[in-house]
């Protein structure tokens, strides 16, 4: 992870950089910040700036043998900690789960603690860092330093540490090994002990300037320069946030066609049509979330167009596409079919979450739409 790979923060960035060039390299550092700021981006580009043997002004080199490492984060003389919920005995301390993180972490640096925890299939459980992990903390501090200066330490939200495991951490503060840097990344420091926060330097970093965020939406995703000044002020400074903004609006545009195509075989009675619609529904990119989601928005739009047919237009929630959409297809929608639309699109639902094969329910949901839609 280069520095310029980051969103915004370049008053951050300079700052670490220009404390490296100046050899003032404090041994224990906290990042602070809201989530999706790019705190733990900016604590991997520090780490691997520090590291490189071929450091420019700007950045990290990005080619010589350490930065190489360190951009699939497997440098040895950097160790990452961070929470994850114990499984048995196959999962007690943190590099039980370094495959998976390095390569989560490696994939998009900016997700939140949830997310990592959904990755892991740990969803509801509490994420802790272990008590173990203090002992792993000493032993990895040991080790000699391999290939560069520092031995360098990221602990990801040191708010989420057992208190025997804070304490140990503690005492390694206060007692710190020469040539180590320890880099706590925390969104809530009221949570940590005020002994370790008062052993180490806290850089503040700040939300990601909505100009910043919108212009970076354009580059890389891009949207139109209106809707990223939208999603970069709803996001309001957390590019996590923006990602999910992006996300579900894609999804609704998706389900938005599904939809329309499903209506129009069914106003065609195109049966082949159908089957194949159904076919991509339950395609491998298409989870069971997916389909469901398709069900709950295909159950919103109908209701949506019923509305509009008998023309409470007060009541109508639509979005410039649907509206285009619904003008002309509205009139298909009315009391006589509402009713078996409505509990087709619901049992629909039902079946896929009762596990019924879903190339059957998505099929057979479009034939039964066929013997209503021209109900007028
Ligand atoms: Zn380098």
């Amino acid at each position: 992870m280069q520095f310029s790979q980051i969103i915004g923060q370049e008053i951050i960035k300079q700052q670490l950089i220009t404390s490296v060039r100046e050899g003032r390299i404090s041994h224990a550092q906290l990042f602070l910040g809201q989530e999706g700021v790019g705190k733990l981006a900016l604590a991997i580009a520090y780490a691997q700036y520090v590291s490189c043997l071929n450091k420019g002004e700007h950045d990290s080199c990005g080619t010589c043998s350490s930065c190489i490492k360190y951009e699939k984060l497997i440098h040895p003389d950097l160790h990452m900690v961070f929470p994850f919920a114990k499984d048995g005995k196959t999962k007690e301390i943190c590099d039980d789960l370094l495959p998976e993180w390095r390569e989560f972490v490696t994939k998009n640096v900016y997700f939140s603690l949830e997310q990592w925890m959904d990755n892991i299939g740990a969803g509801n459980k509490q994420a802790t860092i272990y008590a173990n992990e203090s002992n792993e903390i000493l032993r990895k501090l040991q080790l000699t330093t391999y290939e560069s200066a520092y031995k360098i330490m990221i602990i990801w939200l040191p708010e989420k540490m057992n208190i025997t495991c804070a304490n140990k951490l503690l005492k390694i503060l206060e007692e710190p090994p020469t040539k180590t840097l320890f880099i706590l990344v925390s969104e809530q420091v009221e949570k940590i002990i005020s002994t370790i926060i008062s052993r180490t330097q806290m850089i503040k970093i700040p939300l990601i300037e909505t100009h910043t965020m919108s212009s970076y939406l354009q580059a890389k995703h891009s949207i139109s320069k209106e809707n990223s000044i939208n999603i970069a002020r709803i996001a309001n400074g957390n590019y996590i946030k923006a990602l999910s903004i992006i996300k579900a609006t894609e999804e609704s545009q998706l389900n938005f066609t599904r939809y329309q195509e499903i209506m129009r075989y069914a106003y065609k009675n195109d049966v082949l049509a159908t089957k194949k619609w159904a076919e991509e529904m339950t395609s491998s990119s298409m989870g069971r979330e997916k389909q469901k989601s398709f069900l709950d928005y295909a159950q919103h739009i109908t209701r949506e167009c019923f509305i509009k047919n008998i023309e409470i237009n007060e009541l109508n929630y639509l979005i410039d596409y649907e509206e285009n959409f619904s003008s002309g297809f509205a009139r298909f929608v009315n009391e006589k079919n509402i009713q078996a639309l409505m509990d087709f699109f619901a049992d629909a639902a039902t079946d896929i979450e009762q596990n019924v094969q879903g190339k059957f329910v998505f099929f057979d949901l479009g034939l039964k739409l066929m013997t209503q839609i021209k109900q007028n």
